[in-house]
């Protein structure tokens, strides 16, 4: 059952081969067994899980379940949970029960699926290592000495080691491509505004986006029915009819055409990797795909732009965390400044305190022109590469990270270094457009590598076919790590 497909477990939920609790129960015994060595939730709460699996048990015997009812997943600890510890893998938030439910939240839990637990990430999802969490780092499932990636590392790690079915994500420059990617997954990051972010808490609102975070593109299909859709209280989600994004999956895939982005196969990609995506896209072309190589000309510049627009926006966000309404608050301070300034010195950790730090500097009078405002309009010319790019293709593929899951401790000390694991998957971001990781083999020490998919706007379904017809084909999805 741990490797079954969301679609299996709803069958054998439906025929009574086994009760939604008997699942959850499942997954719980694995987590009680495997997260001390993993670090993959930061809470779990036996009675809330059981609490819910029965209420799904109840709904599917009055015949009432739809395609995820009684299924136990895992959610990123950035969304709000009723009731739940929602940390964002801070101090500052250590404390913080959350009183309502995200929209993400709402919605798997109109569908009936079961919580197991909050998953562990980088502090406000900021990092590609999980190494900055406030709950210490996460270890990779496939290799106990490699990072999970991140930030949504708890929950690739916890899908990868079989803790949970799927799980929610995020991601702002590529926070759940390249964590499927180290883990060997299925991701997903919608078109932005495909998924309400009410709830979801804020790193930089112009690029956060939820996502899920699956074993295979047909679970991730199936996920995302579940998430997207419009929501007034998310002034930036998108009203737009809603989609099944599995009705495309069997599609054949004749006459695709995939952009290979120059830019994406050049200096700084391993050998490795280069070697099984390149082996997945010929993989495509026996499938039936054409391929045509394009260019992304502005992508250099999409690290240094978002490490601009991403502070900004954090600076921004992150100052509703001052200990007065919840959160941490400094136990011994003399007046009201003060009391702000050791809050936020003992709360926050290292990087994000680097980002607000450059975040408030960009945005300064006398700076706002030369980085902020020259950031925004990099931007503007990396989203119009890809509308250029994709008058030639209909999906763009390549590497989703330069290479597989490095060394814990490897890159801690050098933010750059860091910066630039994700150096194929912020432009996506930048640009507002959907992003997909898939596994499509395994590179040096056996780690896993990720293919990365880009479609157009709202390509959702296009992207989930192309992935689920490669997976009819390999079976790289398959592959579990021991345990
Ligand atoms: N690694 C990037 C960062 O540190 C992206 C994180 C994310 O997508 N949330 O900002």
């Amino acid at each position: 059952m741990i490797n079954a497909s969301l679609k299996e477990l709803a069958a054998a939920l439906a025929a009574k081969q086994l009760s939604s609790v008997e699942l959850a129960t499942l997954f719980l015994e694995r987590i009680a067994r495997l997260n001390p060595a993993l670090n993959a939730f930061i809470t779990v709460d036996t009675e809330k899980t059981l609490t819910m699996a029965r209420a799904a048990d109840a709904r599917l015997a009055r015949g009432e379940g739809g395609p995820l009812t009684g299924i136990p997943i895992a959610h990123k600890d950035i969304f709000c949970a009723e009731g739940w510890l929602t940390t964002c893998g801070s101090k500052m938030l250590s404390n913080f029960i959350s009183p309502y439910d995200a929209t993400v939240i709402e919605r798997f839990k109109a569908a009936g699926t079961v919580t197991l637990g909050k998953t562990n990430m980088d502090e406000f999802a900021m990092g590609s290592s999980n190494e900055t969490s406030f709950y210490g780092p996460v270890k990779n499932p496939w290799d106990g000495a490699a990072v999970s990636g991140g930030s949504s590392g708890g929950s690739a790690a916890a899908v990868s080691a079989r803790l949970t079915s799927a799980a929610t994500g995020t991601d702002t420059g590529g926070s759940i491509r390249q964590p499927a990617a180290l883990c060997g997954l299925t991701g997903l990051k919608p078109t932005y505004g495909v998924v309400s972010r009410y709830g979801m808490i804020a790193f930089a609102s112009s690029l956060d986006q939820a996502g899920p975070m699956a074993k295979s593109a047909e679970d991730c299909a199936l996920m995302l029915n579940a998430m997207a859709g419009f929501d007034a209280r998310d002034s930036t989600s998108l009203e737009r009819p809603a989609e099944d994004y599995a009705r495309d999956l069997d599609k054949p895939l004749a006459g695709l055409k995939i952009g290979l982005p120059q830019e994406f196969f050049a200096e700084g990609l391993s050998a490795d990797v280069a070697q099984a995506v390149e082996a997945a896209i010929a993989a495509y072309r026996t499938l039936g795909a054409t391929t045509v190589d394009i260019s992304l000309p502005n992508m250099k510049l999409s690290v240094p732009a978002y490490y601009v627009i991403a502070p900004a926006e954090a600076s921004s966000n992150l100052s509703r965390f001052d200990g007065v309404r919840y959160g941490w608050r400094a136990p011994h301070y003399g007046d009201l400044a003060d009391m702000y300034c050791k809050s936020r010195a003992q709360g926050f950790g290292a990087e994000v305190k680097r980002r607000i730090l450059i975040g408030t500097y960009v945005l300064s009078h006398g700076y706002y022109d030369a980085y902020y405002l020259q950031a925004q309009r990099i931007r503007r010319l990396i989203a119009r590469d890809f509308v250029e790019a994709f008058k030639s293709c209909d999906l763009i593929m390549g590497p989703t990270s330069p290479s597989v899951a490095f060394d814990l401790g490897d890159k801690a000390g050098d933010p750059v270094q860091m910066y630039l694991s994700d150096i194929y998957t912020i432009a996506v971001n930048l640009a507002g457009l959907p992003g997909m990781s898939i596994p499509c083999g395994f590179g040096l020490q056996g780690r896993p590598v990720g293919l990365q998919i880009i479609g157009d706007y709202f390509g959702e379904a296009r992207m989930l076919n192309a992935a689920h017809r490669y997976q009819l084909a390999s079976d790289w999805h398959r592959r579990a790590p021991a345990q």
